[in-house]
């Protein structure tokens, strides 16, 4: 397998620590509002790379963070005079919602900021303890140029940041580039007791000290958004590996996604030109979502159209609409040898594409490939081979890519439940039970049916 790794620039061979183990940790969604459509990129694309692992044999140990403290969700709660908590809990709840849509693997460790006060404030005392962080009026601050390897994950140099640093105004900082580790508490602002004041901690210590705590001080993949590179992801190797005695390696590889952008631009809550990821959900199946965002490279930007999710909406129905053909195919029970020679060739592609910095596009367009192929020589005959046909298309486009849409059997269910509360509902008309008929009614409406006169439109 190999992979960009952003820390080298360079794709190299992936090596895992362990061998068959994926150690991998992906920084989290601030929770302060609902997530949008370009957050759950990143939540895509780590999935599908722990997914192939996963049908490699490998056991994964992958870890997401919730930010659940920090300067948006104080303004947040105090604007809706409620308590931090109150609002991450919130988020953190519609989060694990919408991503329950998505069909990411479910094994994976979510531990919050909040949880990890005594950690957080080790690892600070141990910084400072190490001469590398200073303490400066109830903030603590990481000293930047104590750390010569600071700037090589995203390829400057400490003195070219010194010259460009805003020189802030009322600071307690030794040098404007120094990055907070603690910060004392302002007026009305909740905090935790320690060392150094009451307060809270800076964004970057939150991830240095939960890889650590749940992954240990090596481990193979750091990833997150192209945006978390710097500051974010360089304080983060700054802290880790500055702690601990220099023992902690930290991330072996570091992968980062590129935008989904809307017109060029990045999207994001800060510019307003966000779509939410949950007003997306209910009109395209999580699949349609999926399938659109690895339909491009995930170093590459993607541009957010609703066309886009129409054309991957297409493509799956396609896809399954062939899948369905060939599974009532009547079965021949002789051997065709090119449709064997098309299922190695169809496993290669799919499995090459994937190995080559997770090409998912071209992975798709393996399946294409395949679908093609066989097309043709069923016009010929059909053949004992294409139960395996089916088998391994879903289990590639499912399992590994996690493409995986509601079934026709599914929607059939549900036209089924509904014929069946309509006929409930004139039972209960016919009956003069109006209460109960007025409820089936309403609480269809709710989810968008119409029923008049026992018609369910
Ligand atoms: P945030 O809550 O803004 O820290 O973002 C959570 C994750 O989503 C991070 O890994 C970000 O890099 C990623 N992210 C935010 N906006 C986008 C976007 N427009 N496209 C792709 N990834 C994004
Ligand atoms: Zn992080």
């Amino acid at each position: 397998m190999k992979i960009y790794n952003s820390y080298t620039n360079e794709l190299e061979e992936f090596k895992p620590i362990k061998p068959n183990n994926l150690s991998i940790y992906v920084c989290g969604p601030t929770v302060y509002n609902y997530i949008h459509i370009g957050n759950a990129r990143p939540i895509i694309l780590f999935d599908v790379l722990a997914r192939y692992f996963k049908s490699l044999g490998y056991k994964i140990n992958f870890v997401q963070n919730f930010t659940d403290i920090d300067d948006k969700i104080i303004n947040r709660s105090n604007e809706l005079n409620i308590k931090f908590n109150e609002l991450s809990e919130k988020y953190i709840k519609a989060f694990l919602e919408d991503i329950s849509n998505l069909n990411i693997l479910e094994d994976v460790k979510r531990p919050k900021v909040s949880e990890n006060m005594p950690e957080i404030i080790e690892m600070i005392q141990n910084l400072i303890d190490e001469g590398y962080a200073y303490e400066s009026m109830g903030d603590v601050f990481f000293e930047v140029s104590k750390y010569s390897e600071y700037g090589k994950l995203s390829n400057q140099k400490i003195q070219d940041l010194e010259i460009g640093a805003r020189v802030e105004e009322n600071t307690n900082k030794k040098n404007p580039i120094d990055f907070a580790l603690w910060k004392k508490m302002k007026e009305g602002e909740p905090y935790w007791d320690s060392p150094w004041s009451k307060g809270r901690p800076g964004w970057h210590i939150e991830c240095s000290v939960m890889s650590k705590k749940y992954l240990g001080n090596n481990f193979d993949i750091h990833g997150g958004g192209i945006d978390l590179l710097f500051p974010h992801h360089e304080n983060e190797i700054a802290q880790s590996r500055c702690s601990c005695h220099g023992e902690n390696k930290f991330a072996n590889y570091w992968m980062h996604n590129g935008f989904l952008e809307i017109n060029g631009e990045k999207m994001s809550k800060s510019l307003g030109n966000y779509k939410l990821l949950r007003d997306i959900l209910e009109k395209y199946d999580g699949s349609i979502i999926r399938l659109f965002m690895l339909s491009t490279h995930y170093r590459k930007p993607i541009n957010f159209t609703l066309e886009g999710l129409d054309a991957a909406k297409r493509t799956i129905s396609s896809i399954y609409d062939t899948l369905e053909r060939y599974a009532k195919l009547e079965k021949d029970s002789n051997s065709n040898i090119e449709a064997r020679n098309a299922i190695i060739e169809f496993e290669e592609k799919f499995k090459d594409a994937i190995e080559d910095d997770l090409n998912t596009p071209l992975a798709i367009a393996s399946i294409h490939e395949f679908i093609k192929k066989i097309n043709k020589l069923i016009t010929i005959d059909s053949f004992k081979e294409i139960d395996y046909v089916v088998e391994k298309i879903k289990y590639y486009l499912e399992e590994v890519l996690g493409v995986k849409m509601k079934t026709n059997e599914n929607n059939k269910l549900e036209e089924k439940l509904i014929e069946l509360l309509n006929n409930i509902r004139e039972e209960a008309r016919k009956n003069r039970n109006f209460e109960l008929s007025d409820l089936i009614r309403d609480e269809l409406a709710k989810l968008g049916i119409k029923s008049i006169d026992g018609k369910v439109k």
